[in-house]
């Protein structure tokens, strides 16, 4: 018989496969990374000693309670990490593990890949030295490293200030935090925060804390060179004062989170735009259902909603698919997670008031910033595409290249997306959506291939 799976050992995938064990169902999880806990609750290697309160500060409790989740799941499931999804398509899913492919044919699949960040691309940004903000937490998280010595923070969204927070409780140099969003955007947003008074009190916590500790926050700024040759020496950021110079030798950058939606894609989902994301998403009801009969959708690979939801959405979308396979489910569970997903969605939309989409930054870009690093695309290169009467994603990636490397378009989509609205002057939602390509990361030369 052909298995559920699950794609995806987060916050979202744990719960879903708690969720269908306590139903009796054993199902397949698989997840590239080497251990479970997905990127907010991300596990240091098997030797390494730091605490979860040093790791996870404030969520050390909820890592804690996920961790222990999927360890006293292992005998009841089929876990089977560092396997990455690489393909899907009817029914079945192509996998890589440990250089061999294989393909594995599900019965049912719930989706639960999480999210990447959304980079804009500034001058200088390729140069070594400079990050996302995710990687940059990765780096101390994980390894326990910091990115540099010196180490500026910038862009947008709730991780600015709390990677930041724990760059320097870690004991490194921050030598300062440029958030692109005004201290107005964020006051206005109050009342959708309040909706989430706990969250609320932390990002305000991780703020201040920067602040008491004599590291400068700048915000309603942009930023707008990192400079260097061999690496970073420094970068250049500006505000309606004029624009400023700052030594360092390191920079974490983005804005905000972008959900991870290629499998979706392959598997057949249908999409619609989201405002709020700013964003192609899969569609799906508030129970977690796509369009397709057998794929459910869980966690921010279906839209940024924090690991709180998706710790909900995780287990909601197994109850569906448990209902959907004929077992009785009583109602109150759904209907109570339902709410509270209503409630944190609340919280989202202040989130997005408070970390405005900086609207000027493709008006801004110099035409010769690189925006696909993969295939050498630069700002102008896009433009002189649309220039030449072309506006639709796809048609403009078939005419330069841009998104058509090995990152499939995951790290420079969203950026290629807003010069072409600019350019053409349409709406970023009305140019399209960038189709997802097997295989969606790369993948070795000569793989080996099980039948
Ligand atoms: C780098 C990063 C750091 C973050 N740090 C924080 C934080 O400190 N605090 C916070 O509140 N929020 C953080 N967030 C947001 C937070 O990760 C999410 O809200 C939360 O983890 C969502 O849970 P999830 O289960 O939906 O996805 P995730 O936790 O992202 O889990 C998705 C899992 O799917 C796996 N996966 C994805 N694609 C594939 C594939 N093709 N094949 C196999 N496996 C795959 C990944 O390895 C991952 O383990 C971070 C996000 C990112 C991207």
């Amino acid at each position: 018989m052909k298995p559920v799976v699950i794609i995806g050992a987060g916050p979202a995938g744990i719960r879903a496969a708690q969720t269908l064990v306590a139903h009796g169902v054993r199902p397949v999880l698989l997840d590239e990374a080497a251990r479970g806990g997905g990127q907010i609750y991300r596990r240091q290697p098997a030797n390494f000693k730091r605490s979860p309160v040093k790791l996870y500060g404030f969520e050390a409790g909820k890592a804690n309670a996920l961790h222990q989740t999927i360890d006293a799941l292992r005998e009841q499931l089929d876990y089977r990490p560092e396997t990455l999804v690489w393909n899907a398509e009817d029914g079945a899913l192509d996998t890589l593990h440990e250089g061999h492919a294989a393909r594995l044919a599900f019965s049912r699949v719930i989706v639960a890949t999480g999210a990447t960040d959304r980079i804009l691309p500034v001058p200088g940004w390729t140069l070594p030295g400079v990050y996302s903000l995710g990687a940059a937490q990765i780096a101390l998280k994980f390894q326990g490293c910091a990115i540099g010595e010196r180490v500026v923070f910038a862009g947008s969204g709730p991780l600015l200030y709390l990677v930041a927070y724990q760059y320097a409780k870690a004991g490194a140099k921050v030598v300062a935090v440029l958030d692109s969003s005004p201290f107005s955007a964020q006051a206005s947003a109050l009342p959708g925060l309040l909706s989430q008074p706990a969250t609320l009190a932390k990002g305000i916590y991780y703020r201040s804390w920067l602040t008491a500790h004599g590291i400068p926050v700048h915000q309603g700024v942009s930023l707008k060179r990192i400079n260097g040759e061999q690496r970073v020496q420094s970068l250049n950021w500006s505000n309606s004062k004029g624009e400023q110079p700052l030594d360092c030798d390191a920079v974490a950058f983005a804005h905000g989170l972008r959900s991870e939606t290629q499998l979706a894609d392959l598997l057949g989902c249908e999409f619609t735009w989201n405002p709020l994301n700013r964003a192609w998403l899969p569609q799906r009801d508030s129970a977690g259902r796509s369009s397709v009969a057998e794929v459910y959708l869980a966690g921010d690979g279906a839209g940024i909603m924090g690991a709180d939801a998706a710790e909900m959405a995780g287990e909601r979308a197994a109850l569906a698919l448990l209902e959907d396979i004929g077992y009785l489910i009583p109602p109150q569970r759904g209907a109570q997670l339902e709410q509270a997903l209503g409630r944190i969605d609340t919280f989202r939309q202040g989130l997005e008031r408070a970390f405005v989409f900086p609207e000027r930054w493709a008006a801004d870009t110099p035409n010769d910033v690189m925006i696909c690093r993969c295939e050498e695309v630069r700002a102008g290169d896009i433009r002189q595409v649309v220039r030449e009467g072309h506006w639709e994603i796809n048609r403009v990636k078939a005419h330069c290249r841009v998104g058509m490397g090995r990152c499939q378009g995951r790290m420079c989509g969203a950026a290629a997306a807003e010069i072409i609205a600019c350019e053409s002057q349409r709406c970023v939602s009305d140019i399209g959506r960038l189709r997802a390509q097997a295989p969606i990361k790369p993948l070795p030369f000569g793989l080996e291939v099980e039948s």
